[in-house]
């Protein structure tokens, strides 16, 4: 256990900062000095989807401000518990495409790896807040099993490695998960799903770019951002490094109420990616998961605010407006 302060928690190991994240409403609320009339609430909507989130996170949040779009992301409301028939537990039906432990197989070419089982922070709108990790979590024979997998299967030329966040494994693990990958002929790319560069910059060590930098896969980084206040020159220190060795870096947002739903912070995020070696990718409608539904906007609404986007910025840096519709054969185009 860790017994260092958080004023010095800029100090410690990517692996001991996750040590120290912070678990409970009543710690954030604190933090950020914001009194205790959002706690019950908090604390109940953290009973069914715990809160977690880094101090690094947290620090890029300003204190006193109950709307910081970045808190919005990870604070429990009682918004969540409203039911709501058209949201669900598992609105991408990815149970499914989960018949094998450890993948889930939904498109031609490409396999998702659940590779870990837990993330950095917990998003209050993922998709997969009640995927079933415990029923994924992989020994060494279940790994062989998935290797077996992606040898077996010759359509495949990408693996991704996703969660949970596959950077909050040790380099160790990423090391071998890379070495077995990479001795498969079919396979040309390695990505991964990762937060992590965002909500905690340190885990972009030298060794771990070296890692994903040393094989013949080509690696590709598809990182989660929402906000622009979200990039600061640790966030900047970590793209450039990766970029710079050679990874990919690619960036999906989700078009989220109360954080990103305007136009003007769409074109800022945008140009900040970009000026962090960063290529906007996707911009993703809300997946109607349970819980979620007070981040919702109607289709028509954000097309307008995408439009608007669209007017001010070049056409590299658009990400494309997508929603993922169960059994379709890619990503849906939305604008
Ligand atoms: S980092 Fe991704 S997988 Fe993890 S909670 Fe957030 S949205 Fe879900």
């Amino acid at each position: 256990m860790i017994q260092r302060s958080i004023a010095t928690w800029q100090d410690l190991s990517w692996q001991e900062e996750l040590e120290l994240l912070v678990k409970t409403p009543k710690q954030l609320l604190d933090l950020l000095e914001l009194g205790d009339d959002l706690l019950p609430a908090a604390e109940r909507a953290h009973a069914v989807f715990p809160l977690r989130v880094t101090r690094s996170f947290i620090a890029r949040m300003e204190k006193g401000n109950s709307n910081d779009p970045l808190l919005r992301q990870v604070l429990p409301l009682h918004e969540e518990l409203d039911n709501t028939a058209s949201y669900s537990n598992d609105p991408l039906n990815e149970i499914h495409f989960n018949a094998t432990k450890g993948i889930v197989h939904k498109y031609h070419g490409r396999v998702l790896i659940v590779a870990a089982s837990h993330c950095a922070i917990n998003c209050r709108y993922c998709f997969r807040r009640t995927f079933d990790y415990s029923g994924n979590r992989m020994n060494k024979m279940d790994w062989q099993h998935v290797f077996d997998y992606v040898r077996t299967h010759d359509e495949l030329s990408e693996v991704i490695l996703s969660g949970g966040d596959p950077l909050g494994l040790p380099d160790s693990t990423l090391q071998w998960l890379i070495t077995q990958l990479d001795d498969i002929p079919h396979i040309e790319r390695i990505r991964v799903h990762t937060r992590f560069p965002i909500v905690l910059p340190k885990r972009v060590s030298e060794n771990l770019v070296r890692i994903f930098t040393s094989s013949r896969l080509q690696p590709v980084w598809v990182i989660h951002c929402n906000h622009p206040q979200e990039i600061d020159s640790e966030v900047s220190k970590a793209m450039h490094s990766a970029a710079t060795a050679g990874i990919t870096l690619l960036n999906q947002s989700v078009l989220l109420r109360g954080v990103n739903d305007a136009a003007p912070t769409l074109v800022e995020l945008s140009n900040k990616l970009f000026r962090n070696r960063v290529l906007p990718y996707y911009l993703h409608l809300l997946d109607r998961v349970t819980g979620a539904q007070h981040f919702d906007l109607p289709e028509a609404e954000v097309k307008k605010i995408y439009a608007k986007a669209q007017a001010s910025l070049s056409g590299y840096l658009l990400p494309k407006l997508v929603k993922e519709v169960p059994g379709e054969p890619a990503k849906r185009i939305v604008a």
